[in-house]
């Protein structure tokens, strides 16, 4: 992509006193901004070739921690540093922070100077290489469920996280009425967005009490996931802003309805003709296309990890939840974990299975990895299935916990070789920690349950 901001603009507008901070950011494991704030003089005179960090920055969890078995860093390698190279083609102003700009970095070896395999924007970009090898483009958007709720996170971890209030009483699905009371948010978070390059198409009232969606203009992956990231981390700003919170927690209770990120996809020549569409096909669906979801379906389980990445994200799977259950495809049909929309040039495939946790760079390179694999080995397409696919006892099911869905991918040769060993081993043991960590919590759930009666 081009930049928002070119930097020759920056330097006038730094030099003008209009930007004073440019925030230098990397994308970490779990798909959040970490990085410095730097003095706006600073970067556009020094910083921005490059600046560094803590290694551990790609070996940690929600909390910080610095759990063990990581290969790549650890306390007996004492934690070095890693190069931030800041990636111009991202700079951009941040126009919901006053005087900010902001810029994604690339991470590398802080001796060599090479790429490091297991940071997302590099395990996308490496899946991109491979798909331009093949003069290919994947054109994808990641749709944003989150919920808003009363009171700030602050505010609400002051209070352990209990009486949530989402910030409606009702289903607020397509709702205009509802969604004007929380235009407090949205509107800004919109008109923000598109300020700083990102083309939100809309954002709409979701099936649930407070859960709203943000749709962004399809584009190539990385753009995509990009603009994902930023979005995410700003509607959590501007809810924080306005005196509320925005969650992307995958399902915060049991009675209410998950939320998700849908990934749509579709290949393009790298001259601009969808290789997904095929006007012959009784479905509008090329070879291509055919083997590509042929992949998906069969590598469903590997990936899975990649889309549901903690052990809350599978909490979202339940019947009648508009969550798949089942790995299986459909035409146009909401009940099935990929769902083929449009038609035409604008014909494309959704994942419905990934939740609003995921990050969006490794569940991206997971699914091209799956099509691609699709497409080389030729896989032929199963006709797709139809009705409520909850109840059809012949499809698989999607990985029901994340202890399942890490044996999968620990498990998985398509994966080893899309990714490496190194890269893979990665993401199994931050599963495996994430597994470690919840199982040795005694839950509100066994006090509730068990404090009088067991
Ligand atoms: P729905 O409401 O049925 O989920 P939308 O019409 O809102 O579908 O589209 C969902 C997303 O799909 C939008 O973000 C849009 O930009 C994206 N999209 C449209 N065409 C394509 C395509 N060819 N490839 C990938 N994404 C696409």
């Amino acid at each position: 992509m081009t930049a928002n901001l070119p930097f020759e603009t920056l330097k006038t507008l730094v030099k003008e006193g209009t930007i004073d901070t440019v925030l230098v950011c990397l994308v970490d494991m779990q798909g959040r901004l970490m990085g410095k704030r730097f003095h706006a003089s600073n970067f556009v005179e020094h910083s921005w070739q490059e600046t560094h960090c803590c290694d551990y920055l790609l070996a940690t969890d929600l909390e910080m921690a610095t759990p063990d078995g990581f290969a790549s860093t650890s306390w007996e390698s004492g934690y070095g540093d890693y190069v931030m190279r800041p990636d111009l083609t991202t700079l951009r102003l941040a126009p919901w922070l006053p005087g900010t700009a902001m810029v994604l970095c690339d991470v590398l070896d802080h001796h060599h100077h090479a790429a490091v395999s297991h940071s997302p924007r590099s395990i996308l970009k490496s899946q991109i290489e491979r798909l331009g090898a093949r003069n290919t483009v994947a054109n994808m958007a990641t749709e944003l469920e989150f919920f808003l709720f009363e009171k700030t996170c602050d505010q609400l971890r002051r209070k352990s996280f209990r009486k949530l209030k989402p910030i409606s009483g009702y289903n607020e699905d397509y709702h205009i009425l509802q969604t004007s009371k929380e235009e407090i948010i949205m509107r800004p978070l919109r008109n923000h967005l598109v300020a700083a390059g990102i083309e939100v198409e809309n954002s709409k009232g979701e099936a649930e009490t407070g859960q709203e969606e943000l749709n962004i203009r399809y584009a190539d992956a990385l753009t995509c996931a990009d603009n994902h990231t930023i979005a995410k981390h700003a509607a959590k700003e501007i809810a924080w802003q306005q005196g509320f919170s925005a969650s992307f927690l995958a399902k915060w209770h049991q009675d209410k309805v998950g939320s998700a990120s849908h990934v749509h996809q579709s290949l393009w020549s790298d001259s601009g003709e969808s290789l997904f569409r095929d006007s012959v096909d009784r479905y509008g669906m090329s070879t291509t296309m055919r083997q590509y979801v042929a992949g998906l379906l069969k590598y469903a389980s590997d990936i899975t990890c990649f889309l549901a990445p903690y052990v809350n994200s599978y909490k979202r799977f339940c019947e009648g939840s508009f969550a798949p259950t089942k790995i299986a495809w459909s035409v146009d049909n909401r009940t099935a974990g990929f769902r083929l929309c449009g038609d035409g040039s604008a014909i494309r495939i959704e994942c419905r299975i990934g939740g609003a946790d995921l990050n969006p760079y490794l569940a991206q390179a997971a699914l091209i990895a799956a099509g691609l694999a699709g497409i080389e080995e030729e896989l032929e397409l199963a006709p797709p299935t139809s009705g409520n696919i909850y109840a059809d006892t012949e499809a698989r099911d999607i990985p029901r916990n994340l202890r399942d869905a890490s044996e999968a991918l620990n498990g998985s040769a398509m994966l080893r070789s899309a990714f490496g060993d190194e890269v893979v081993e990665h993401y199994v043991r931050a599963a495996r920690w994430e597994l470690e960590e919840f199982d040795r919590v005694v839950t509100d759930y066994e006090l509730m349950r068990g404090f009088e009666r067991a």
